[in-house]
C-alpha cells in the first residue's frame, strides 16, 4: 500500500507546522497548512476570522477543505492493498472485508441516503482513478471517463430495491461486500443477494449483478 497523504492533527501551537515541514523535506513531499489555505481564501488571518466570523465559521471552512482533500482517497489505497491479496482469501473473508470499505473512507456530505450511498460507490471509484493523469470523475462537471468498469446503480421504481451490476476488476464477493457496506451505512437492515440468473465473474464473465433491498 502506498500512502499519498499524511495528516497531522493537534492543538494550536503544538508544532504541527514545524513537524510537517521537517517531514516534507525528509520525504520530499509537499507540506500544506490548512490554516494558510483558509487565510488565502478568506483574505483574513485566522485570528481575524475568529474575531469577525466566529469559531463555527472557521471550523466549517476547515471541514470543507479537509473533505475536499480527503474524500474517497483512502478508498484507492484500500482497494489497491486488498486487490493484491484478494484472490487468496476465501469468498466469506472477501465479502466481510468488502463490507468494511465505508469505514475507511471519508464520505462526501452529498452521500446521505442508501440511493446516494450506492450510486456514490461508482463516483468515488472513478474519482480515485486517473486516465492520462486526469481523475476519471470530475465533480465540477459531473463528467466520468470510462475504462475501469462500474459499480452500477439502478433503483427499482416504487420499491425499496436497487439493482447493481458491477464489472470492475475486483472479485465477485469483494464487490458484493463493498456495495452492501455502503448500503448498510444508510439503511441498517439492507440486504444484498447475488443474482444467480445473471452472469458472474467467478465463471469468467465480465460482470456480476446484485440485488439490494431494505
Ligand atoms: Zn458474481
Amino acid at each position: 500500500m502506498k500512502a499519498d497523504k499524511l495528516y497531522l492533527v493537534g492543538f494550536m501551537a503544538a508544532g504541527k507546522t514545524t513537524v510537517a515541514r521537517a517531514l516534507a523535506r525528509r520525504l520530499d513531499w509537499q507540506a500544506v497548512d490548512i490554516d494558510e489555505l483558509i487565510e488565502q481564501r478568506e483574505h483574513l488571518t485566522v485570528a481575524e476570522i475568529f474575531a469577525k466570523r466566529g469559531e463555527a465559521y472557521f471550523r466549517a471552512l476547515e471541514r470543507e477543505i479537509l473533505i475536499d482533500q480527503t474524500a474517497w482517497y483512502p478508498l484507492e489505497n484500500w482497494l489497491a492493498a486488498f486487490s493484491a491479496i484478494a484472490e487468496s482469501l476465501g469468498p466469506r473473508a472477501l465479502f466481510q472485508i468488502g463490507q468494511t470499505a465505508p469505514s475507511f473512507v471519508v464520505l462526501p456530505p452529498t452521500l446521505n441516503d442508501i440511493h446516494s450511498g450506492v450510486a456514490g460507490v461508482n463516483v468515488g471509484y472513478h474519482m480515485n482513478h486517473r486516465k492520462d493523469g486526469v481523475p476519471m470523475f470530475d465533480p465540477a462537471t459531473g463528467h466520468m471517463l470510462t475504462g475501469i468498469g462500474d459499480y452500477g446503480y439502478a433503483p427499482v421504481p416504487g420499491e425499496r430495491r436497487i439493482i447493481s451490476r458491477c464489472d470492475t476488476p475486483y472479485p465477485c464477493d469483494f464487490d458484493r461486500g463493498i456495495v452492501l457496506g455502503f448500503a448498510t451505512k444508510f439503511e441498517k437492515g439492507a440486504r444484498i443477494e447475488h443474482d444467480d440468473s445473471a452472469p458472474c465473474r467467478k465463471n469468467g464473465h465480465p460482470s456480476c449483478t446484485y440485488l439490494i433491498s431494505w
